[in-house]
């Protein structure tokens, strides 16, 4: 069993209880204007360059058999990415590291092996691996596979999903799975396909089944300022978790602009935002506002 990996994070202290591992998997069915790992949406390679590591040695234009590489009148590096066949040769050739193949095929086996070499770390902390995306549910067997191995190792588990995905192979995580982290980005339909590509209902829909089968899930709310934090979606979050009687809590993700640098390495184009991370008070004003719906989140207020 293989899958496509983009990074394995060790030491990751966000992303569940404890330490733990995230496994970063390619390809994500959502398109969210404000993603912060785009370089998780598609589910093939991708080659990222960083112009501010290139030493211009030009070193990968005599690498590439296709012209993925040029240089034009002025001398700029261009790379021609309809040219590119992801062969990875002028990779290889990059000392300076301002080329990088994004995406790896990995199987069970090597990803788990890297998992546990922070065994020791997980027993102490309470920790883990968590598997993140791009989206679990995008690659569902290998997803399984990653959790049932680790189970085997007697590791604990979690995911973060948008939730967009099949029931029946949602269910199929259950079992497998100590700790979801679910993702609502917006409460009401017509906004959710604008900002996110896809209909709300199956997410919501998802979300209620693993409530009314018992299943604990930290529900999570990514917050853009003046994109989706807005009275109308405090309002329906207020709506939705109280139709949650099993949620193990609710929680703020407040939007930070850390995507912006990696769309443009990827030759992705610029955000379609422009939002700014939350002020303080803005954050604060937030969790007011959600109180004000009866959603007591987790976050603690910013000082
Ligand atoms: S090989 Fe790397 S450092 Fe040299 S020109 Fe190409 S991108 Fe720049
Ligand atoms: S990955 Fe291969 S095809 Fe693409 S630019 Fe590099 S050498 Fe050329």
């Amino acid at each position: 069993m293989k899958g496509t990996v983009f990074d394995i994070q060790r030491f990751s202290i966000h992303d569940g209880p404890g330490i733990r591992t995230t496994v970063f998997l390619k390809g994500c069915p959502l398109n969210c204007l404000w993603c912060h790992n785009p370089e998780s949406k598609s589910k093939v390679q991708q080659l990222s360059f960083t112009p501010a590591r290139c030493i211009g040695c030009r070193a990968c234009l005599k690498a590439c058999k296709f012209g993925g590489h040029k240089a034009d009148d002025q001398g700029t590096h261009i790379i021609d990415r309809k040219a590119c066949m992801l062969c990875g040769e002028c990779v290889k050739t990059c000392y300076a590291e301002a080329l990088e193949m994004i995406g790896k095929t990995m199987s069970v086996d090597e990803v788990i092996t890297e998992v546990m070499k922070d065994k020791p770390f997980y027993e102490t902390s309470g920790g883990g691996m968590t598997i993140s995306g791009g989206e679990p549910l995008f690659q569902p067997d290998f997803s399984l596979a990653l959790l049932k191995a680790a189970k085997e190792k007697g590791l604990d588990t979690a995911i973060e999903t948008s939730g967009f995905g099949k029931p029946e192979i949602l269910k199929k995580f259950i079992p497998l799975v100590d700790h979801f982290m679910y993702d609502i980005k917006e409460t009401d339909d017509s906004r959710h396909r604008r900002l996110t590509g896809v209909p709300l209902e199956p997410i919501v829909s998802n979300l209620k089944m693993l409530n009314d089968l018992g299943v604990a899930v930290l529900v999570r709310f990514p917050l853009v300022p003046g994109v989706n934090a807005i009275p109308e979606h405090f309002e329906g979050i207020g709506k939705l978790a109280a139709q949650l009687d099993h949620a193990k809590g609710f929680e703020i993700m407040p939007f930070h602009r850390l995507g912006e640098g990696k769309l443009d390495r990827l030759g992705m184009g610029s955000s379609p935002i422009h939002a700014e991370a939350p002020e303080n008070a803005e954050f604060n004003g937030w969790i007011d506002a959600l109180a004000a719906q009866g959603v007591k989140v987790i976050n603690e207020r910013k000082k």
